[in-house]
This record gives structure tokens, sequence and C-alpha cells, in this order.
């Protein structure tokens, strides 16, 4: 089966929980052009609101920087080369060179040191910043000697620095989480309000996307290449009609930020527009009909469902008693209801995890949360210490999600034909973390021998997956 490209996305949402990104001590490594910095000492890197925190005197000495720190302001200021940078502690507001820039996050302390948003040091340095989430690894690589190639079209004319007016709530901008192109469909991920205006251009072909009053989130740079003018590129193979895409914070009077898609043929194109204060923008290019079919962007009305396969790569969840892994039948199960549900013309849906990759569970409810998905569905298989246990059970844990457990419940005991051990309320992190209705189905157990033969064939697998989207749709009033 084809990977999904919206593997990208969750790339790009991995990170996303403000207030738990702490990770364990020890495990961050910063690399400064392949360099790890302080290696084998703990490195302090956090995430807090979607901002990736790295520790400022660490790399700004490497850098070459003075940096003096003024205990009683809680001031630091750098300096190299004429080049002055000024900063306090819990404000977000830091001068550079005379002019006030706003940083996305205000600086922290941690254990006596001073911790700022990757951006900040990736604009002000002018280096190429990339988090690694899986890894815990912070990538910095300084620019070439000679200038990159800028295509005109995409430079900002200050050289891409993101300076503020003071005065100015940085607040106010939308933030780009994130970007895929899957299935001749270009999908940003957005927090706020801003209104995509796209427009088609020929000689050559390319569609413009621009989204006013606002800029990119520092998780942007985790899942896409942004260089330090913050410009970048998405490689696109296997869509012939689409050669790449562009982007770049193409003005900041206002902020805009622009992306190009390069087309090798004329495309028509539609505009879509769906969640809350987290939006995906979907700018579908399978439009059919020759003429201009482009739409005004607005709320189209669908729905977007998050399907979540439970576990993934290390952790297998629950093993049979033939030794079959839970979490290939969660996937297989979730990628064929994927599959059906990508028919359907009114639900959008997004996949914690395509492939056999390991996610933390708030990362999973993250992305729903992040995306402010409609619903939420996590598949399972169960396991008991008794042989016998067999049967067909669905989880929820709000009381907003009893209703969506109870539709969904009465279509997968039709589908497994397993005996209906009931609609159950369980604490499970990702149906309590989640926002929106969800609901965890444990379709039967491994630990049963008549229940692991079934779990594992194509039939059963088909008819859960079919069961799980006449569940969705009737929960959903879509006909
Ligand atoms: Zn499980």
């Amino acid at each position: 089966m084809k990977k999904f490209a919206f593997m990208l996305l969750l790339l790009l949402f991995v990170v996303v929980l403000p207030g738990h990104g702490q990770a364990a001590a020890g495990q961050n490594k910063i690399f400064l052009d392949g360099q790890e910095l302080n290696a084998g000492q703990d490195v302090p890197v956090e995430n807090v609101n979607n901002s990736i925190m790295v520790p400022l005197r660490m790399i700004a000495e490497n850098l070459g920087y003075k940096v003096d720190w003024n205990q009683t302001s809680k001031t630091i200021k750098i300096e190299q080369q004429g080049k002055a940078i000024q900063l306090i502690v819990d404000q977000t507001a830091a001068s550079v060179d005379g002019k006030t820039v706003i940083m996305s996050t205000a600086p922290l302390l941690r254990n006596g040191t001073t911790l700022v948003p990757i951006r900040f040091i990736g604009e002000q340095f002018g280096l190429t910043v990339k988090w690694d989430n899986t890894k815990k690894v912070v990538d910095l690589i300084t620019p070439p000697v000679s200038e990159p190639n800028i295509d005109p079209e995409q430079s900002n004319g200050d050289g891409g620095t993101v300076v503020v007016p003071p005065g100015e709530p940085s607040s106010s901008l939308s933030m780009i989480n994130g970007i895929s192109f899957n299935e001749n469909r270009f999908t940003i991920a957005i927090d706020g309000n801003a209104e995509p205006k796209v427009s088609k251009i020929s000689g050559p072909d390319r569609i413009i996307v621009d989204l006013p009053n606002a800029t990119f989130s520092d998780i942007f740079g985790t899942g896409q290449i942004l260089d330090p003018d913050l410009n970048g590129n998405l490689t696109v193979t296997d869509y012939p009609d689409v050669s790449g895409i562009r982007y770049s914070l193409y003005s900041t009077n206002p902020y805009t930020v622009r992306f190009v898609i390069d087309l090798n043929t004329p495309k028509n194109y539609s505009v879509e527009v769906s969640g809350d204060s987290s939006k995906l923008i979907v700018i579908d290019l399978n439009a059919q009909a020759p003429g201009d079919t482009s739409t005004q962007p607005g709320n189209s009305g669908r729905k977007l469902v998050v399907l979540d396969a439970g576990h993934g790569a290390k952790d297998s969840g629950a093993v049979g008693v033939t030794g079959k892994y839970e979490k290939n039948f969660n996937l297989a199960v979730i990628l064929k209801a994927a599959a059906l549900l990508r028919q359907e013309n009114k639900i959008d849906v997004v996949l914690t995890r395509s492939d056999d990759t390991f996610l933390e569970l708030k990362e999973r409810a993250a992305i729903a949360n992040n995306l402010g998905a409609d619903l939420f569905i996590s598949v399972h298989a169960n396991s008991s210490g008794s042989a016998a246990a067999s049967g067909t059970e669905t989880y929820y844990q709000r009381d907003a999600s009893k209703a969506l457990a109870n539709v969904m419940h009465k279509y997968l005991v039709q589908a497994t034909g397993l005996s209906n051990r009931g609609v159950r309320y369980g604490n499970f992190h990702v149906i309590r973390e989640t926002k929106m209705p969800a609901v965890l189905l444990e379709v039967g157990y491994l630990s049963n021998k008549k229940d692991e033969a079934l779990l594992f064939t194509e039939a059963l697998q088909n008819n859960v997956a079919a069961s799980m989207v006449s569940g969705i749709k009737e929960y959903l009033g879509i006909q």
C-alpha cells in the first residue's frame, strides 16, 4: 500500500504538547556543523508552546559571540563584530541592533541557563536549524561561504529577519506548523485565522498561495527545511502535475507567507479550509472540469477524522498466542479504514502513523488536538491472562465520547462477529487527553487462539475498516 504523506504532518506535530515537552535529562543533543556541543553532558532543550527552546550561551559562545549576563536585570547581551543582541528573561521583545524583535516564546531560565527559541537562534545568527524530535537532536548549520541562490520571487527585502515594530502583538500572527503534499492535495497546517489568498499564474504555470498575517512556527522547521532567510522547498515526487513547492516568508510588512506550487501543466484547484483555531488549508488539484473551478476559501463543512493505529516499532503492543504483534493488526485496519474514508468527499483523514513508527501517547493526542479534529479513533487488540477471554470492546473516557462509542461499537460487533463485551469506560491516555469525541476499539483478544487467527485475516480487517466508516458516517450524520 502506498505510504501516505500524512506521516509528514505527523512529524510536524509530534513535538507540540505545551508543558510536556521537557525530554528526559541527558537525552538531548545539540550539533553545530556536525560537532556535538558539550558532548556527553546534559543539554537542556525544551518544547514550550511549540517553541523548541535551546541554551543561548552555549550556542552563542561556540559561534564566537561574547556573552554577558546581568543577574540583577536578568539581561543577556551578545556581541560580535558590531552585531548586538540584548534580551531579557521572561520578555518576548528582544533588541537586535537597536530594532525590536519579538520572539515566539520568551527566554526562560533553567538551572542558571537561559533558553531561547531555536528559531530566534537561526534567524539572528544566520543558521539553518533543525530539530529531530525522535532523536532529540538539534542540528545547527552555519551558512556556506558563498551566497545561497535566492529566487528573487521568494526573497523578502530585509534578509528574512523577523522584525516586528515595537508594540505590535506577535500573537495576532498565524503560525504555520507544517505542510504536506499527498494525492494531488497540498495541505497547510496552521494555528490562527489567516485566510489563504490563492491565485493561478501562467508562463510558467504555478499556483500562488499567500497567507497574510502568518509566519512559520518553530516546529515548521522540524519537518521541513527552512533556511535562515525563511525560504525552503518541498520536494514532490510521484505527482507528474507538480514539479515542486517553494515557500518563504515573503514579506514582513505586512507579514505574508507565500507558497508557490510549480506546475508542469495548467491545473485547476479548489481550496478547502477545515478546523477551528488549528486549521488545515487544502489546495486540491484534483478538480476535474476545465475552466476555472477555483472556489473562495471558507469552512467547507468537511469533517476531520484522526485515526490512530495503537503501538508501533519498538512497542509491539500485545503479542498473540502464535506470536503475532498487535501493532501490525492495528496498522492494517487503520490503513484499510483510511483508504475507505478517503473516498468520502465530506471527510478528511489524518493518521497518527501510517507505517511501523513509534509515537508517544501524548504525541498521538497532540496530533488530533492541534489539528482541531472532529473525531479520534484508536484501534487496538486486547490481551488477557485468561486464554478463554474473547470478544470485542469499545472504550470511551469522557462523557462527550459516549455517543460515538455506542455508534462505533454497534457496527464493530457486527463486523467481528465475536462476543459483545460492551461499551466500557477506560482511562486511556489517547481518549482522555484528546479534546474531541474519542474512542478506543479493542477489536478482539490476541491471547485467544480463535480471536488471533480471525484478526489476522484480510476479511476481518476489511470488515472492521468498513464498520469504522459506517460508524463514523452515522455519528457525523454523513449520508
Ligand atoms: Zn494496544
